[in-house]
């Protein structure tokens, strides 16, 4: 069958809720994705920051067929295995005390969001508590996520949606503290925004919030979906900021391909949930959790970490030299290797012709590139990205 075939065979049976590249994609090597008709691509978004470690990586693979043969399954009325070595190491690296498997990071923030209502509920006696978050954050997109995103675009068909969510600016503390009342739960941030436009927080601000919450005992969420697991060089971004979260969110590289997420959270307000109060049927079963556990074990064993601060450095030279060239560039921003660039125009076409000359890039809003690569990427890697973009811009 064609790739055309493929596609037109999708289309008939999947919902039109994305406008596809035109590409079939069937395997996977290390930084390489290839499609149906034996087409190599070097890949630069890692299936929207999820592919940390390349694709193919052997003791990746071998654990979790290991767990397919062992246990699939157990749901949560029972203990499992990797689901407590998976709590035990997400905790350590997140500093965080206690953890919840969720199945994606949409439900991550579901629960984030519920914890925190708990909190001020058991501490107020009362519900009617109130959420702050940023505009042009993006938080996902069942009722309670798409309550706390600040897209206005991705909202408006659905309202009403959960009330007592109010939108403050990014980066600007007087803005937040304005819509502070007594009834104020929590404020939801991402430290470096994504989808957003790769804008990447102020450390002032990050430090302004945490007094705030300390001072009026608000919980500070930390969604590091996209930007912790070591995408910006430290495990979690806020360690890179030195400002600790309250509860903090994850999801994308956190399985690597196997769809987990968490949201964790430290003691006092995690004790504000009771049996009965959150739940879920798959979540933290043992695959995923064997996936969670094998990834922690596999970034400290390639020193992941210390790997994505350099490259990084070699990226953002590469970039803003790009940014420097090209005046339809208007700068580079992120951090890490969760970089974009914003461009005076649309940038479609370029990743079209990007894909044409075997580059898989993507977007973040109409004019900006986002380069959220597999952290193993090279800098020869990074050359060959440079090359190729530079082709495309032709
Ligand atoms: C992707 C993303 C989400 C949603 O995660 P899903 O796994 O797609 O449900 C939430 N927050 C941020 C910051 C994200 O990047």
């Amino acid at each position: 069958m064609d790739m055309q075939a493929y596609i037109d065979q999708a289309d008939s049976v999947l919902m039109h809720t994305y406008n596809r590249y035109q590409i079939v994609l069937d395997k996977g090597e290390g930084v390489y994705l290839y499609d149906v008709n034996g087409k190599k691509y070097l890949d630069f978004a890692a299936g929207i920051a999820v592919f940390a470690l390349g694709y193919g990586n052997k003791e990746y693979n071998n654990a979790l067929k290991g767990q397919i043969d062992k246990l699939l399954h157990t749901s949560n009325l029972y203990y499992n295995i990797p689901a407590t070595n998976a709590a035990k190491k997400l905790s350590f690296f997140s500093g965080m005390d206690r953890v919840f498997f969720t199945n994606s990071g949409t439900e991550a923030i579901e629960g984030a969001v519920k914890l925190a209502r708990k909190y001020f509920y058991k501490k107020k006696g009362h519900a009617g508590s109130e959420i702050i978050s940023m505009n042009h954050s993006f938080h996902g997109r069942s009722m309670g996520a798409l309550s706390v995103t600040g897209n206005p675009k991705y909202r408006e068909a659905f309202e009403p949606l959960i009330g007592g969510v109010v939108f403050a600016d990014f980066n600007n503390l007087e803005s937040v503290k304005d819509k502070i009342t007594d009834n104020t739960c929590a404020i939801i941030v991402e430290p470096v925004q994504g989808e957003g436009g790769l804008y990447p927080a102020e450390k002032e601000f990050l430090f302004g919030l945490r007094d705030l919450c300390n001072e009026l005992d608000i919980v500070l969420i930390f969604d590091e979906i996209q930007c912790g697991m070591g995408r910006t060089g430290d495990m979690f971004a806020y360690q890179g900021y030195g400002v600790k979260p309250d509860i903090l969110t994850s999801a994308k590289a956190l399985g690597c391909g196997v769809p987990v997420g968490a949201f964790a959270a430290v003691e006092k307000i995690a004790d504000a949930f009771e049996p009965g109060d959150h739940g879920t049927t798959y979540g933290g079963n043992p695959f995923a959790t064997a996936a969670v556990n094998k990834v922690f074990d596999l970034f400290e064993d390639e020193k992941i970490l210390e790997h994505v601060k350099k490259v990084s450095q070699y990226l953002e030279n590469k970039l803003d030299a790009l940014a420097a060239k090209y005046d339809f560039i208007v700068e580079r921003r992120g951090k890490g290797l969760m970089q974009g660039l914003e461009f005076k125009n649309p940038v479609k076409d370029y990743i079209q012709k990007a894909m044409d000359n075997g580059l898989i890039i993507i977007n973040a809003g109409a004019n900006i590139l986002r380069f959220v690569p597999p952290l193993i990427i090279t800098n020869s890697n990074i050359d060959d990205m440079i090359e190729i973009l530079e082709k495309s811009f032709q």
